[in-house]
């Protein structure tokens, strides 16, 4: 079996030109320059129009007293494919269940919105918010009254049967 070979030459010095592609890439790059039709947002002066299902930092919902929503049932830490929620329950004395700990580490959180799902009281949800810089790993980890002292709005997940979700 013959393997062809293709020999390429090279210009010589002289016989090129990148005054061409120089001129073509500036003209492109021109008229981007003045184009209406803008991609970028010059964040942070300019915020950029989130959906409102993204999915970003949680959100737990408390009751009018202040009170966490969550009733301790355990069902999102057992769903939690990442396995970052941390959830330690109690009783009060009417048998009433409540978090002692609750924690997520957002940096694992891969934002499924799985706990969202499957939450029974609707207490815990993946919000409408990415700005989620810290300068260390273990600011990541919202406890209890961080999660319920998020101000921004949750996300709305999809639902197929729902209309008014899509
Ligand atoms: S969004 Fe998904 S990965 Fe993140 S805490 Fe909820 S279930 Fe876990
Ligand atoms: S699923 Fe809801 S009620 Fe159950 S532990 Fe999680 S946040 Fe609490």
């Amino acid at each position: 079996m013959t393997i062809s070979v293709k020999v390429m030459r090279r210009p010589e010095p002289g016989e090129t030109s990148y005054l061409r592609a120089t001129l073509r890439g500036m003209a492109l790059t021109f008229k981007h320059l003045v184009n209406p039709k803008k991609v970028t947002v010059e964040y942070p002066e300019e915020r950029p129009d989130l959906s409102p299902r993204w999915r970003g930092t949680h959100v737990m919902e408390t009751h009018a007293d202040g009170r966490p929503k969550c009733v301790a049932c355990g069902l999102c830490p057992t769903v939690c494919p990442a396995n970052c929620i941390r959830l330690v329950g109690g009783e009060d004395d009417m048998g009433n269940r409540y978090p002692l700990v609750y924690e997520i580490d957002e940096f694992r959180c891969i934002f499924c919105g799985m706990c969202q799902e499957v939450c029974p009281v609707e207490a815990i949800h993946v919000g409408v918010h990415f700005e989620n810089a810290e300068y260390t790993r273990d600011r990541f980890v919202y406890d209890l009254d961080r999660l319920m002292a998020q101000e921004h709005p949750s996300t709305l997940l999809w639902d197929p049967s729902d209309g008014a979700s899509e």
